[in-house]
């Protein structure tokens, strides 16, 4: 069977990984080698908060980070953001852990912003010893007010001008517990007046009397992320340090901690984050849908998670590729979802082996077959790896077919099976549809055909030609399975955007989720298990669901075959 998989295999033709497109990032990498800027050496970090699953978004920023390390024989440590308990949990943290390695990548070093604490408090220490920090008293609405905007300059806090001597006594105090939440914090002594907001001396430590989930009761104060991003990195002597755009405001107050500290100087180099369209990339968003229970966990297969769409059958492979052709920026747009759609076809088109299901069965009996015969068909496993072999599907009098290849009424262009007409049963014979037989709302519930027993294996010896090809699943054999099927979680192309006084999740798509509990299908299927996937024959790609019992199959669709992304491709004469 040719499916318009093969015409995305074709669009997919410049799409390998080693004909990257040009990216930023690599060329700062090869310029700093040359220069022999950092001894020659290039190391990175992906650095999560632990706050929720990571999504696809994330998964650009892992392969890069890994990526890029990879390339020039680097090193990539794992390190969790976790400055902020009261978010955190260690469910999360073991989350992204099994994600980074099911996409395919291996961390050096494995370490927590928290593993800093006490060298980040010793820093803090010398800041205020230095006079280049300070505790203020003010609160968070005052802090926000004394700021200024774009426009106009902040003003100093009162309690801007303490001695060093009162600060370090007060920052002490604030870490022995004697202040209540949000009392005191620790700021950064720079400029009230700097264009840069984040140099309008940015807090450094809060007060937070919360358990963390690694260090426990032993801190209630906590840095903030700016505090100890770029900290953490100079510690791991991180060189080039990968982060999104809206990291570049405050990149000057990254290097201004570093400088003042003299430590080990890391270099953050800003990038585009993906957007995918359809598609909600932002871990508090979807932390809501889970809470809310719109959707059944982070790893429903209609979330964007990486857990999700692994449990959906997306592939690492489809995944690595996709990120690899959309390249890097410094220019944030949005990325087709049927972009990502086309890799995942065009990878499972290559690896996925074929069988024959049948989501909507209505009944066929072959009337001209003998009662009790069954044989059995050989099938190809994968008419695009000659190495999958081939099964035997049994064929036998009583099969079920779509309802949607049977037309009563065939409208124009139809050429499946409708009365009088004659389509071949893939891997079977030819049928002929002689009758059908109707319920009491008038619905036909049976179709009967005859066959034509020359015609075995599909090709009539009289050279006569059929306009049709179905699957089918014989029915004494089939298996039973819940197939669920999937559609976009968002029909906006931009989820974001929503009415006034609406939410996002008021554009959630009611349709996304529809289980049809009665598939059936043919009998090589009873030896799958969890996490298999497969081509459905002229219907898509499909895995099997965790939620599978023994005899009951569950299988998730991944995605069905048409590729709109191709057609997209072909009707702009070229890659987007
Ligand atoms: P979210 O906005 O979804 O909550 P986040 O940026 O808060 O994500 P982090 O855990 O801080 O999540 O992200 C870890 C790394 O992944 C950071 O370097 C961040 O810049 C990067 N990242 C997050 N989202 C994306 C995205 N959509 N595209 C590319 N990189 C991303
Ligand atoms: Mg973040």
């Amino acid at each position: 069977m040719k499916t318009s998989d093969t015409e995305a295999e074709k669009a997919g033709e410049n799409t390998a990984p080693e004909s990257r497109p040009s990216n930023f990032i690599r060329d700062i990498i090869l310029d700093d080698l040359k220069t022999n800027k950092f001894g020659g050496r290039v190391q990175t970090r992906f650095p999560p908060e632990p706050n929720g699953y990571l999504h696809i978004g994330h998964a650009k920023a892992i392969c890069l980070d890994f990526g890029l390390a990879d390339e020039f024989g680097g090193h990539t440590n794992l390190r969790f953001d976790d400055t902020n308990p009261e978010k955190e949990e260690t469910e999360y943290v073991e989350s992204i852990q099994a994600d980074v390695k099911w996409l395919g990548f291996h961390w050096d070093g494995l370490f927590y912003a928290s593993d800093y604490f006490d060298q980040l408090y010793e820093w803090a220490i010398k800041l205020i010893k230095d006079r280049k920090a300070y505790v203020d008293d003010l609160s968070a609405d005052e802090i926000r007010e004394y700021r200024g905007t774009l426009t106009e300059p902040g003003k100093d806090s009162p309690f801007r001008n303490r001695s060093a001597e009162e600060n370090l006594d007060l920052f002490q105090r604030m870490k022995a517990g004697e202040f209540p939440d949000g009392s005191r914090v620790l700021r950064a002594k720079i400029d009230m007046a700097s264009p840069n907001l984040n140099m309008r001396d940015p807090v450094m430590y809060r007060i937070l009397h919360a358990e963390h989930h690694r260090t426990g009761n032993k801190w209630c104060i906590y840095p903030m992320y700016d505090f100890a991003h770029g900290q953490s990195d100079s510690i791991e002597r991180v060189t080039h340090s990968m982060c999104t755009l809206e990291f570049e405001d405050h990149r000057l107050l990254y290097n201004w901690f570093i400088q003042q500290l003299g430590i080990f100087p890391s270099q953050q180099i800003e990038f585009d984050r993906l957007n995918l369209t359809h598609t909600l990339l932002s871990k508090r968003k979807l932390l809501q849908l889970v809470q809310e229970g719109r959707v059944s966990g982070w790893d429903d297969p209609r979330m964007p998670t990486l857990s999700g769409i692994r449990r959906r059958g997306y592939t690492p492979e489809a995944i690595r590729n996709f990120i690899a052709s959309i390249g890097v920026s410094k220019t944030t747009g949005s990325i087709e979802l049927a972009m990502l759609e086309h890799f995942v076809r065009e990878d499972l088109n290559k690896r996925a082996p074929r069988v024959m299901a049948v989501l909507r069965p209505l009944k066929v009996v072959i009337d001209n077959y003998p009662e009790d015969q069954v044989e059995e068909m050989d099938a190809v496993n994968n008419p695009e790896d000659e190495s999958a072999g081939s099964r035997k599907v049994p064929f036998s009098r009583v099969l079920y077919i779509e309802q949607d290849d049977f037309r009563e009424v065939p409208p124009p262009k139809y050429y499946r099976l409708s009365p009088g007409r004659e389509v071949r049963l893939r891997y079977g014979y030819f049928v002929t549809c002689a009758s059908v037989v109707k319920n009491d709302k008038g619905e036909v519930v049976e179709v009967h055909c005859t066959y034509d027993p020359a015609t075995r294996g599909g090709n009539a010896p009289d050279g006569r030609k059929v306009k049709a090809t179905i699957h089918w699943v014989a029915a004494s054999s089939a298996i039973d399975a819940e197939v669920r099927i999937y559609e976009n979680l968002f029909l906006k192309e931009n989820p974001s955007e929503v009415e006034e006084g609406q939410d996002v999740l008021d554009n959630l798509n009611p349709k996304s989720l529809e289980v049809i509990a009665d598939a059936k299908l043919e009998p090589s299927l009873a030896k799958a298990i969890a996490g298999n996937r497969f081509q459905f024959e002229r219907l898509g790609y499909f895995c099997v669901d965790p939620d599978s019992k023994p005899g009951k199959p569950v299988f998730n669709r991944t995605i069905a075959l048409k590729d709109t992304w191709a057609k997209l491709e072909r009707k702009q004469g070229g890659r987007a």
